[in-house]
């Protein structure tokens, strides 16, 4: 991975945001821009350095690991041996002036920022820096597609083991434990996120984990899983049926269909997250189910499941090529029924390419 093209994109914007220094303390941000995929490490980027603070357990990981900084191993925690090491080169960070320091104001407790405002003299001026790392992260370099597409692949095969999984009378657990099996055999590192197996009325909840509930004898049976292979995610869901489809079911599944699909034909780069959202909204809308469509339309995936862009109502985000984003919308009628369907898309020069082929047919089992 090109860490050190990372560094100097982040180091051109960091004095746009007149910040002299950025701490990095968030896992995927650190991972990122060093290579380092430990829970404990902190990052300290400046105009003409990078380094990394980590402690005693992870001495020999961040050796084989980080690329591009300067390597600090200590025995107190990294946050505090940053501090130290801060407050030790503040004159080489800014000469005889006051020293801007920027933080992740979204990924650091109230208590740590205390600790280190209290730790540094006062010419450290702590300032709540915008997500620098994660706007960088929203436009994914071509190695990192190729990871995202092999992650792709892999969390959709799992559609397979749900398919033989999925019986009236199994449990919702039983059809996850299948998928993560499978994942696991097929070389994932983990799951991305709960593996969600909602049968039956559970299909309206939109997060329902899979539960020791039974797969009832005809319903729908939504399904949204993703594997992390190699560090990145992948993220999709597909609703099945058991029984006989009432027609009514049937309708709902083709409405979410159609609205998945004018959002999907909606990307293309300067289109706004916004605009994309509105589209899966009003597709939804015009069949009658527009206020059961409860959440947002997508979201980005990389090393996290939940990343930048959200694609949301009225979020001005313009989409550009290399952005991998899911399309996920969904209707859910409380104590009936619910269906979502969602893909993973990386955004094209002229639309939008689907990382996780899978069939969007209404499959009966
Ligand atoms: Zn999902
Ligand atoms: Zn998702």
């Amino acid at each position: 991975m090109d860490y050190k093209g990372r560094q100097k994109r982040l180091r051109e914007v960091l004095s746009k945001h007149h910040l002299d220094v950025l701490l990095i303390t968030h896992g995927p941000n650190v991972r990122y821009l060093c290579g380092f995929t430990g829970s404990a490490g902190v990052l300290v980027l400046s105009e003409s350095r990078t380094v990394f603070f980590t402690d005693g357990r992870y001495t020999a990981q961040a050796r084989s690991e980080v690329e591009g900084a300067k390597l600090m191993v200590g025995r107190k925690a990294p946050l505090v041996l940053a501090s130290e090491w801060l407050k030790a080169n503040l004159r080489k960070l800014a000469g005889s002036g006051k020293c801007r320091l920027g933080i992740e104001a979204e990924h650091i407790t109230v208590a740590a920022r205390s600790r280190l405002a209290e730790s540094l003299p006062s010419r450290f001026l702590l300032r709540e820096a915008p997500a620098l790392v994660e706007q960088a992260r929203m436009i994914k370099q071509p190695e990192e597609l190729q990871l995202i597409q092999e992650a792709g692949l892999l969390g959709a095969s799992l559609f397979d083991s749900a398919l033989k999984a999925i019986r009236p009378g199994v449990k919702e657990a039983e059809v996850a434990a299948e998928m993560e099996y499978a994942a696991r055999k097929a070389g994932a590192e983990n799951m991305a996120f709960e593996t969600i197996i909602a049968s039956g009325e559970r299909s309206a909840l939109p997060h329902g984990r899979a539960s020791s509930a039974a797969i009832p004898a005809q319903g729908f049976v939504v399904c949204d899983f993703g594997v992390i292979l190699t560090g990145y995610c992948s993220d999709m869901t597909r609703t099945v049926h058991v029984g006989h489809v009432r027609p009514a079911a049937r309708v709902l599944y083709e409405a979410v269909r159609e609205a998945q699909q004018a959002a999907l034909h909606a990307i293309r780069p300067g289109v706004s997250a916004g605009e994309i959202d509105h589209w899966a909204r009003k597709a939804l809308q015009k069949k009658g189910f527009g206020r059961f469509f409860t959440h947002s339309t997508g979201h980005g995936v990389g090393l996290e499941v939940h990343e930048a862009p959200r694609i949301g109502a009225g979020q001005k985000e313009v989409l550009q090529p290399g952005m991998v984003i899911t399309i996920e919308p969904g209707a859910y009628i409380p104590g009936q029924f619910g269906v979502r369907i969602e893909d993973m898309a990386v955004v094209t020069d002229t639309g939008c390419e689907i990382l996780t082929p899978t069939t969007k047919e209404l499959i009966a089992i």
